[in-house]
């Protein structure tokens, strides 16, 4: 019992004094990251949705500030890389989906039920075809798991529940997980449509929410080197709460589908005695976007360079359908807040210039929300030559609503970056934790991961929390309540100390990483080594 006290009370004192010393050599004070986010976040920008006048609007004001700030344009024309895009829309009234079991016919209800994804529905189609469950749909070589063996999926639909076994490590469960790498091996298996049945345990927003704004136009690069998904020729997303009419007659219940789900065991696979019978009339036009890239040169005549990228996305979601009667998603945190710091970062160099060896390149993308587009771009045809971009520092949504006295670091165990990321928060007194809820897969959701495609070492970083903690409760409270929601404005509360301390660290984390005699490297042992080609 005393034991257990004094520790207590040591803890207690550990967690003061760093706060006290940090506070004291911080370059941010909060205030305009602050003034940032409140102009990008204001209701006349409407969400600043990919290729709207919001946008626009929002990236003519980062440019005024890198500009401002004395960064120099580092894109094609400017400060900007343009990027082309095509738009996909379901026309609903001409578009139906049902069930067909022994002749009979159940229809699905767009709002209810299921709906028609245009992330992977580009064009019109019309398909009657047998449902077959494979599980988590997942095959994985490195771990033996193919969910997929001894299954004819030759023409079919194929379902699956989202998330993974919980036998497989985060980041390739991720990496799995993404539609690419998901449909390549349903593409050789001769799938041609596929079922994504929500997962219950791993749903950031309610149902009623996702079917909200399931018209929410969709997007994709317009290059056709960017057609990730040859051969899929329909998505079709179901609630759970619907799931079970998918399963009758099969031998197996959803119910029971789910509980094996949620605790991320093993799941059956068997075919399903339904078929889907898809009508989808899908509208598509071209789009015009842009990044914008900004260059902050080191000192070094060599180093000069290489590039150290600060990434962040500045689009949103727009304006959808309305809740509590506001129907602009302002993005105040997602991911005005991001962008804001980038902005905070070039005035902070400008006053404060600490000897940067390598440059730094700070990248504003387009096209975040519509599927990591803008970053995915950029990534194919960067601005910089290729081999010269050494590490990206993702910031995206890092939620200053608690104080900042746990980061969680996305990559942590991947490269030396994430080391070095865990040191710096360290030295500050910030304890650095790996991501807490992997079911999230928020390592691929953001867009380091495009440069992680491309072998360079990257992390995210994020204010965290400890599990079973009531700060746990204020970030499940935040996703449900305002992640994609219009109350994600400048009425929420914020702390601007935690910001600040923020952007201090990601200040270091930038200037260490420039300044280190070594580019940063994979661990030998990381998933993510492979695409570097060493
Ligand atoms: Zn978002």
């Amino acid at each position: 019992m005393r034991k257990m006290l004094s520790a207590i009370l040591l803890l207690g004192i550990a967690a003061i004094l760093p706060a006290q010393q940090t506070s004291t050599t911080s370059h941010f004070d909060g205030n305009s990251w602050w003034a940032h986010v409140k102009f990008l976040a204001d209701d006349s920008l409407e969400g600043r949705d990919t290729g709207s006048e919001g946008l626009r609007k929002a990236q003519a004001y980062a440019v005024e500030q890198l500009q401002k700030a004395g960064a120099e344009p580092a894109g094609v024309n400017g400060f900007y890389q343009p990027v082309r895009l095509n738009q996909f829309e379901v026309d609903e009234a001409k578009s139906s989906l049902a069930l067909v079991s022994n002749g009979q016919r159940t229809p699905l209800s767009f709002a209810d039920d299921a709906f028609i994804g245009t992330r992977a529905t580009h064009s019109t189609v019309y398909l009657e075809a047998p449902v077959v469950f494979i599980g988590y749909g997942l095959k994985i070589p490195e771990k033996n798991l193919d969910e997929l063996a001894g299954l004819d999926l030759n023409g079919k639909v194929v379902a699956y529940l989202a998330g993974s076994p919980a036998d497989i490590p985060t980041a390739l469960a991720s990496h799995y997980q993404t539609a690419v790498e998901r449909w390549k091996s349903l593409h050789a298996s001769g799938a041609i449509a596929t079922i994504t049945i929500l997962n219950p345990a791993s749903m950031d927003i309610p149902w009623s929410r996702i079917s909200a704004n399931r018209n929410h136009p969709s997007m994709d690069l317009a290059d056709p080197e960017f057609n990730e998904t040859p051969g899929l020729q329909l998505g079709v997303t179901v609630n759970p709460a619907s799931a079970e009419r998918l399963f009758n007659g099969s031998g197996h219940t959803f119910a029971e589908i789910a509980a094996l789900g949620k605790d991320r065991k093993p799941l059956p696979h068997f075919p399903l005695t339904v078929s889907l019978l898809a009508n989808a009339t899908v509208v598509s036009k071209p789009v015009e976007s842009a990044n914008i890239v900004a260059k902050l040169e080191g000192s070094d005549p060599t180093l000069k360079n290489e590039f150290v990228v600060l990434s962040a996305h500045i689009d949103h979601v727009g304006i959808g359908a309305p809740i509590n009667g506001d129907r602009i998603y302002n993005g105040a945190m997602d991911n005005g807040s991001g962008s804001a710091l980038v902005m905070d970062m070039a005035a902070s160099f400008k006053a404060h210039p600490e000897k940067l060896q390598r440059s730094i390149l700070l990248l504003l993308v387009t096209a975040e929300e519509k599927g990591l587009l803008g970053s995915k771009y950029f990534a194919a045809h960067p601005t910089v030559p290729p081999k010269s971009i050494i590490a990206d520092v993702n910031v995206d949504m890092f939620l200053p609503i608690v104080p900042l006295k746990v980061l969680k670091i996305e990559g942590i165990e991947e490269s030396d970056l994430g080391a070095r990321a865990a040191a710096i928060a360290q030295s500050m007194g910030i304890k650095p934790i790996p991501d807490p809820e992997p079911l999230r897969n928020a390592f691929i959701r953001s867009d380091q991961y495009n440069f992680i495609k491309k072998g360079v070492p990257a992390v995210k970083c994020d204010v965290g929390f400890e599990l079973g903690t009531p700060e746990q409760k204020i970030f499940k409270e935040w996703l449900t309540n305002r992640y994609h929601a219009p109350s994600d404005d400048v009425n929420q509360p914020v702390d601007l100390h935690a910001a600040a301390l923020y952007e201090e660290f990601t200040r270091q984390l930038l200037l260490d990483t420039a300044n280190a005699a070594a580019r940063p490297q994979w661990k030998a042992e990381s998933f993510f080594r492979r695409y570097a080609g060493d």
